[in-house]
C-alpha cells in the first residue's frame, strides 16, 4: 500500500485552462502571457493586459459550456508529472468546479476521454482543504489552496506558474517532483 495520498489539481497544473480561456474571448494568448510576464509576474490576473475584470473574464458565458472544458489541452509535462507522482503515492485529481454545470461535466469528460470510461480517481470540490491530513500532499497552482491545505495539517506544494510567486521557475515539473520526493524521504 502506498503511504501518501497525492491530490493533483487540474487547471493550471495538468491542463492549460488559460490559453483556451483567452482564445475563446478573443485574446491572443502569446501576447497576453508575454505582457503578463513582463509587467505583472506573480499577479493572479493580468489587469494591465486585459480590460475585463477578473469576474467578467471568469464568468464569461463561453466558460460555462461543457465542450470548452472537455476540449482543453493538457500541458506538455502532464504525462510525465502524472506517471512520476504515481510512483510516489496514490494520485487523485482534485479540481474545483466553477459553478457552471457544463464545467463539472466537461472536466469529468476530459478525464474519461483521457483515461477511459471507468476512470474514477477524481474529486470535484472547491473545498480542497477538507482533504488535508498528515500523509496528504496537494499540488496546486493557487496560493490560497496551498495555504488552506497546510492550515489543516496537509503538505502542499505550489506549482510554479506566471500567476504565483514561483513565476521565475521555468521547469515546474522538475521543481515540484524534487520537492515531493524530499518530503517522502524525510
Ligand atoms: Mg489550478
Amino acid at each position: 500500500m502506498k503511504k501518501y495520498e497525492i491530490y493533483l489539481d487540474l487547471d493550471g497544473v495538468c491542463i492549460d485552462f488559460l490559453t483556451s480561456a483567452f482564445k475563446i474571448q478573443g485574446y491572443d494568448p502569446e501576447i497576453i502571457f508575454a505582457k503578463w510576464k513582463a509587467t505583472q509576474p506573480g499577479e493572479l490576473f493580468p489587469t494591465l493586459s486585459i480590460e475585463k475584470t477578473p469576474l467578467e473574464f471568469f464568468t464569461n458565458e463561453a466558460l460555462g459550456e461543457e465542450n470548452f472544458w472537455r476540449e482543453l489541452k493538457a500541458y506538455k509535462w502532464f504525462s510525465l508529472l502524472y506517471t512520476e507522482l504515481n510512483s510516489f503515492g496514490n494520485v487523485m485529481f482534485l479540481s474545483a468546479p466553477s459553478g457552471a454545470p457544463g464545467c463539472l461535466s466537461g472536466k469529468h469528460h476530459w478525464l474519461t476521454d483521457y483515461f477511459g470510461a471507468n476512470f474514477s480517481e477524481y474529486i470535484f470540490t472547491k473545498h480542497k482543504d477538507r482533504l488535508a491530513h498528515e500523509r496528504a500532499i496537494l499540488i496546486d497552482d493557487m496560493p490560497f489552496n496551498v495555504s488552506a491545505f497546510k492550515a489543516r495539517g496537509g503538505r502542499a506544494f505550489l506549482f510554479p506558474r506566471i500567476w504565483n510567486k514561483l513565476h521565475s521557475i521555468c521547469e515546474p515539473t522538475g521543481y515540484v517532483l524534487s520537492n515531493v520526493e524530499r518530503v517522502l524521504k524525510g
